[in-house]
């Protein structure tokens, strides 16, 4: 007998049970009372998997509720085959794992120090149909979209292999920013955004998860009628329409104009921004014009720019501009009054850093 409502089920594992980090705060509550169940034990298991990351099941429960779980609901997490690290020092060293699933598809996520913190970078996706000229991952293609329970389960099981090794860190900002476009994956990402953001669970706040996409017009549209509320990051990486055609070849169907036209309508708090990403490729997008291009592109945006000089990756034909280079872009930048950053590359000598990301590993 199927206990579970349909709408409610992520990913039904072989056993036939249901995938508990597929299912909110909201579906949990809903399925236990629906199954004449103290619904109150939702906080009690939010608690105890998301906030003190425990295994089996927390001994405050009714007997009822755990045989129900246990005959309906799989605690299963994906398995961490391998981890690389690059050494900077002890606390500071950016960590790259490689996540197994059920079906053996991999992909791999980032674990980012940066001052005393830790960033997550997430996948969304096993490949990425985007192809984008200038990403290892868009090498690949797509394979296949990871279910709202992949995604919570990078986080934990990374959690969980990091505790097991002594490491009391504490995960307080995500990116989805791995292998795939999140927003051709809209609905998995959104779910999991809503488990990441539960009060009850893990509570990361919302200015500490951001969602990048190439463009993915359709998926913006969704997230707009939605009411997901995280950052948005944009990757634009040239104001003119070949050069970005020529990288982001989503964009001969969702051209920039569109998107920025659709940013306008965005809607943002009190000090909340909206990221462009812009990547740094020698003698391609990287002239001082350029900048001053996207500067007054970005004028009337309540914006961040983010500036990534290009990582090289097997098989890669751009290349990354000298520093004089990037130095230069950066000063036109800072006579414009939109802030812009230049994301220190982290881990590139094991292809950790943007874009480098594969399923081949
Ligand atoms: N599909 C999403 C998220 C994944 S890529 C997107 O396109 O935004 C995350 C960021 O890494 C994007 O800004 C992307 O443009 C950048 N990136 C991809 N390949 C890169 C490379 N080889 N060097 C530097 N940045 C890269």
């Amino acid at each position: 007998m199927k206990l579970v409502r349909k709408h409610a089920i992520g990913h039904i594992d072989p056993m036939n049970k249901t995938s508990f980090y597929g299912l909110s705060y909201n579906d949990l509550e809903l399925l236990l009372k629906e199954h004449q169940l103290n619904p109150y034990g939702a906080r009690v298991l939010f608690n105890w998997v998301y906030k003190k990351r425990r295994a089996g099941l927390p001994p405050n429960l009714a007997q009822v509720t755990k045989k129900f779980l246990n005959e309906n609901i799989s605690f299963e997490l994906p398995h961490v085959l391998k981890d690389q690290k690059v050494i900077q020092n002890h606390q500071n060293s950016t960590q790259k794992f490689l996540i197994s699933f059920g079906d053996s598809r991999t992909v791999e996520c980032v674990l980012i120090p940066f001052q005393g913190k830790y960033t997550l970078c997430l996948s969304s996706q096993v490949g990425c149909a985007m192809k984008c000229s200038f990403c290892y991952t868009g090498t690949q293609g797509l394979s296949r979209n990871l279910s709202s329970e992949e995604i919570v389960g990078q986080l934990l099981s990374t959690y969980h292999w990091l505790e097991d090794q002594g490491h009391n860190l504490r995960i307080s900002n995500l990116v989805f920013m791995g292998q795939g476009e999140p927003l051709h994956n809209f609905e998995a990402v959104q779910k999991a955004c809503s488990i990441f953001l539960s009060q009850y669970g893990l509570s990361i706040g919302k200015e500490k998860i951001s969602i990048s996409t190439a463009g993915y017009l359709p998926g913006l549209k969704k997230w707009l009628a939605s009411s997901l509320d995280v950052n948005l990051a944009l990757s634009l990486h040239s104001t003119n329409r070949s050069i970005r055609d020529e990288l982001i070849p989503l964009n001969k169907a969702y051209p920039l104009e569109d998107i920025l036209e659709l940013l306008k309508k965005w809607p943002l708090g009190p000090k909340r921004f909206i990221t462009f990403e812009y990547l740094l490729i020698k003698d391609l997008n990287d002239r001082e014009e350029d900048a001053h291009l996207l500067a007054e592109l970005l004028s009337n945006y309540s914006a961040l720019i983010n500036l990534i000089p290009f990582n090289p990756f097997p098989g890669s034909t751009y290349e990354r501009p000298e520093e004089e280079k990037i130095e230069s872009f950066q000063r036109v930048l800072s006579e414009y009054s939109t802030p812009a950053m230049l994301r220190k590359t982290k881990g590139e000598d094991i292809l950790a850093a943007c874009g480098q990301l594969s399923s081949l590993a």
